[in-house]
């Protein structure tokens, strides 16, 4: 099938251009380059640069190429800066989204993909998270990807439109093959920073709290692969053929991980220390986030490749000794 992936050129959109491929899809990217990288993409593939919020550019594409599904992975996500900043977050995540949605419609092409994010459930003290939990985001990030979820409900009501929304726990790892990888800038992630904190990269890593109510007092969350996430995606293109389908899923292994489980497996992956200390709480992190990922297996028939942490962190650390700079440095 055809397939637009808006935002291609990123971290969790790359991965999932390489699955598509191997699926034997026919993936086309649009990105702004504005955190994505040309060096992820690859060769011969059809690439239009430009965003995503203008219709004059999308409804074209979407016409010209005959796109069958959209995937979109173009969101911003650093929740600190969308609490300094939530102007910025709802005109990237809301107001684009809304455009982007509109020129499908007027192109007629009415099936969507969207990267929604576990913090849509908020400080949910209910584990593991199912699908059925209330929607109570409490950054203006998760409240961007709350507000798309419901726009696609009425979306789908009011023009036929199927959607899935995936909600992600902790995408991490890299694909395996060791050409792409994560590379934010800045990088907030735990699995990146410890390694890079492991190579010298970084003085040391810090621990955001210790006295969380968890078995060693650090958080736990759910780290799940990105290739495991877009495979999710790929598993629903079928039950989208039907107009007004809507589909919600929780993606993570449902086995999570503490920082200090996570620092003690790089260690292990790497043979090398990870310098770190203990600092203060990092404002907005609950002690537990966690999937039922049960929806996903048996609606989908996702299998999960990368069960457990140690799978994960051994795909992560192949890219970052073989790419210690990341992309295009
Ligand atoms: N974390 C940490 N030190 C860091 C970065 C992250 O202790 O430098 C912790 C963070 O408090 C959370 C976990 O690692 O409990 C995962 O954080 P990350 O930012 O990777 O993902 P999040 O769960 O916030 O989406």
């Amino acid at each position: 099938m055809k397939i637009l992936v808006v935002g291609g050129a990123g971290y969790i959109g790359s991965h999932c251009v390489r699955q598509l491929l191997a699926a034997g899809h026919q993936p086309i990217i649009i990105d702004n380059f504005v955190y994505g990288h040309r060096d992820s993409i690859p060769e011969g593939l059809t690439v239009y640069e430009g965003d995503m919020g203008d219709i004059a550019f999308t409804q074209p594409i979407l016409e010209k190429e005959q796109v069958e599904i959209v995937m979109h992975f173009a969101a911003f996500a650093y929740v600190g800066e969308s609490t300094s900043d939530p102007l910025k977050y709802y005109d990237n995540n809301v107001a684009k989204t809304v455009h982007l949605l509109q020129a499908m419609r007027n192109a007629n092409v009415n099936r969507f993909i969207f990267s929604s994010s576990c913090t849509i459930f908020g400080e949910s003290s209910k584990m593991p998270l199912h699908e059925d939990l209330p929607l109570q985001a409490f950054s203006p990030y998760g409240q961007t990807k709350q507000d798309v979820e419901v726009l696609l409900g009425y979306c789908a009501k009011a023009y036929g439109l199927s959607y899935a929304c995936f909600r992600y726990f902790n995408a991490s790892g890299a694909d395996p093959e060791g050409t792409i990888g994560e590379d934010h800038d800045p990088e907030t992630h735990l699995i990146p920073l410890a390694i890079q904190a492991a190579r010298g990269q970084r003085d040391k890593l810090v621990i955001f709290g210790m006295d969380y109510p968890t078995p060693d007092g650090t958080c736990l969350r759910d780290y799940v692969h990105v290739n495991d996430l877009s495979r999710a995606h790929i598993a629903a293109f079928d039950k989208l053929k039907t107009p007004g389908t809507e589909l919600h899923y929780n993606l993570g292994t449902g086995k999570p991980a503490s920082v200090l489980e996570v620092i003690n497996t790089v260690e292990a992956v790497s043979g090398l220390s990870v310098p770190h200390e203990f600092g203060p709480r990092r404002p907005g992190d609950v002690p537990a986030a966690y999937a039922y990922p049960e929806k996903a297996i048996s609606e989908l028939n996702w299998q999960i490749e990368f069960p457990d942490i140690k799978s994960i962190v051994e795909t992560a650390w192949k890219w970052h000794e073989s790419h210690p700079n990341g992309f295009e440095k």
